[in-house]
C-alpha cells in the first residue's frame, strides 16, 4: 500500500499506492484499538478515491470488515468488555447530549466497574459460604449468619442503585414508544405534528386521512420518544387500504410502552369512542386518555373530564402539551437531568434484575434457615447473571447479535 512500513505511531506523509496521498499511521500490536497491528490512512476522502483504495487493499489480500468487527476484535483481544463494546455503538447512535454522555460513561468503564465490583463482592461471599459447606467450623472461619445477612443486604442495595442508574441510561438510549390512537378526526395527526414540531402528518378535516402508520422520533429531555400515529380507528373499515392500516395500528399498539387515546372534547365529551374501542386495545399496554380540542370549549367552563381522562390539551394551540411531555417522562420513570446515568440496554437490565432475584432468593433461604448449599447456589447464579453483562458468560450467538447491530467499519 505504501511501499514501506512507516515508523510506529508517527504521522508519516506518504503516497497511497499512487491513488491518493496523505498521512499514514502504523500502530503495532498490541497498542491499537483492536489490539492487532493497524495501519490507518488519512486521505482526502470522497467515495471514488476511497473505493479505489479499498479495491487496491482487496487486491493485496485484505477483506472488508464486517459490521462491528473492529470493536468485536477489540473485545476478543481484551481491550474492551462487552458492556463497553455496546457503549461504542450507543455513543455512535446517541440521539441527544444526555444519551452521548451516558454512553461515554459506560465506554470509559463506569458501568462495567460497578458490575465487576458487585461481582467481586458476591464472589467473596460465596467463597465463605462454600467453605462452610466443605470444612468444619474448626478448620475455617465461618461467616456468621448475621454477617452474611449484612453483606447480602449491602449487595442488594448496590444492585438496586445500579439498576436505577442503568434504567435511566436505557431510557436515554432506547427511549419509549408511544402510539397515538383514537377516533378519526380526534386530532391525532395534529398532536403528532405538535410533538414533532413540524408537519409530519397530513391534517385534513376528512376522516380517514391517515392510512398508514406515521413514525416520528422526538426528544423529551434527552429521551428519544418514538411516536406512532395510527390510522383512525373506525368501527367499519372504509376500504382495503384502510383495513390494512387498522391491522397495522393494532400491531403497533401491542408493542408500545403506552397508548395515548385522543378524544375530541367537542364531538365526544363523554369519551364514547374510548368505551367503544376499549376491548380492542391490547390489555397489557397502559392507556392515557387525552381530551383534545379544549380550545373549542366555552371559555371559563371547566372541561367535563370523562372518567379516567388524565390530560386535557389543545393540539391546535399547544396548551397542555408540556404537561403531556411531563406525563410521558413520569410514566417511564425518567428523572430530571439523568446525570450519572450509564448507557445500558434491555439485556443489561434483564441481567441485573435476574441477579437481584437470585440475591432475594438467597436472602429468603437464609431467613428460612435453609442449607448453605442453596444460598451458595443462588449466589453463583447471581454472579452468572452479572457475567453476562460484561461478557465473561456469553454465548457466540449473543456476541453475533450484539456486533451485527453495529455499523460497518466500527
Ligand atoms: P386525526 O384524524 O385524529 O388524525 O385528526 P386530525 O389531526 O387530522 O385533525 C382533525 C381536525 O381537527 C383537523 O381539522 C384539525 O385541524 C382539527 N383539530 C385537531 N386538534 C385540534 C384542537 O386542539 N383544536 C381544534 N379546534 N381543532 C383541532
Amino acid at each position: 500500500m505504501l511501499g514501506a512500513l512507516p515508523e510506529p505511531r508517527l504521522a508519516t506523509h506518504a503516497s497511497f499506492a499512487g491513488l491518493d496521498h496523505g498521512l499514514a499511521i502504523y500502530f503495532p500490536a498490541p497498542h491499537s484499538y483492536t489490539g492487532e497491528p493497524v495501519l490507518e490512512l488519512q486521505g482526502h476522502g470522497g467515495p471514488v478515491v476511497v473505493e479505489a483504495l479499498i479495491g487496491h487493499g482487496l487486491a493485496l489480500g485484505a477483506r472488508r470488515a464486517r459490521a462491528g468487527e473492529f470493536t468485536q476484535r477489540a473485545y476478543l483481544n481484551g481491550k474492551l468488555d462487552l458492556a463497553q463494546a455496546e457503549a461504542v455503538a450507543d455513543l455512535i447512535d446517541a440521539a441527544s447530549n444526555a444519551a452521548a454522555r451516558a454512553a461515554l460513561r459506560s465506554l470509559q468503564g463506569e458501568f462495567s466497574a460497578q458490575v465487576q465490583a458487585l461481582d467481586a463482592a458476591l464472589a467473596a461471599m460465596r467463597v465463605r459460604v462454600e467453605a462452610a459447606i466443605d470444612f468444619s467450623e474448626d478448620d475455617v472461619e465461618v461467616l456468621a449468619e448475621s454477617a452474611l445477612r449484612v453483606q447480602l443486604e449491602d449487595a442488594r442495595q448496590r444492585l438496586a442503585a445500579l439498576l436505577a442508574s442503568s434504567t435511566q441510561g436505557r431510557l436515554l438510549t432506547e427511549g419509549m414508544t408511544v402510539v397515538i390512537a383514537g377516533a378519526p378526526n380526534a386530532g391525532k395527526s395534529t398532536l403528532l405534528n405538535r410533538l414533532a414540531g413540524h408537519e409530519a402528518a397530513i391534517v385534513t378535516p376528512i376522516p380517514g386521512t391517515t392510512r398508514d402508520i406515521l413514525r416520528e422520533r422526538i426528544l423529551i429531555d434527552g429521551m428519544p420518544v418514538h411516536v406512532l400515529d395510527t390510522a383512525g380507528l373506525r368501527p367499519l373499515a372504509g376500504d382495503v387500504i384502510e383495513a390494512e392500516g387498522m391491522r397495522r395500528a393494532q400491531a403497533a399498539m401491542t408493542g408500545a410502552d403506552r397508548i395515548l387515546f385522543v378524544i375530541d372534547a367537542a364531538a365526544d365529551p363523554e369519551a364514547a369512542s374510548y368505551e367503544r374501542e376499549r376491548a380492542r386495545l391490547p390489555a397489557q399496554v397502559p392507556v392515557t386518555l387525552v381530551l383534545n380540542k379544549i380550545d373549542l370549549m366555552a371559555p371559563g367552563a371547566p372541561p367535563l373530564l370523562p372518567p379516567g381522562a388524565a390530560l386535557t390539551l389543545s393540539a391546535h394551540s399547544g396548551e397542555g402539551l408540556q404537561a403531556l411531555r411531563e406525563h410521558l417522562k413520569q410514566s417511564v420513570g425518567l428523572v430530571d437531568a439523568a446525570e450519572g446515568a450509564v448507557s445500558a440496554r434491555a439485556r443489561h437490565l434483564e441481567a441485573l434484575k435476574g441477579s437481584a432475584e437470585c440475591l432475594a432468593a438467597a436472602g429468603e433461604e437464609l431467613e428460612r434457615g435453609g442449607g448453605r448449599e442453596l444460598i451458595a447456589e443462588e449466589l453463583r447464579r447471581a454472579q452468572q447473571a452479572l457475567g453476562e453483562i460484561v461478557g465473561t458468560e456469553s454465548s457466540d450467538e449473543l456476541l453475533g447479535r450484539i456486533f451485527a447491530s453495529f455499523c460497518i467499519g466500527k
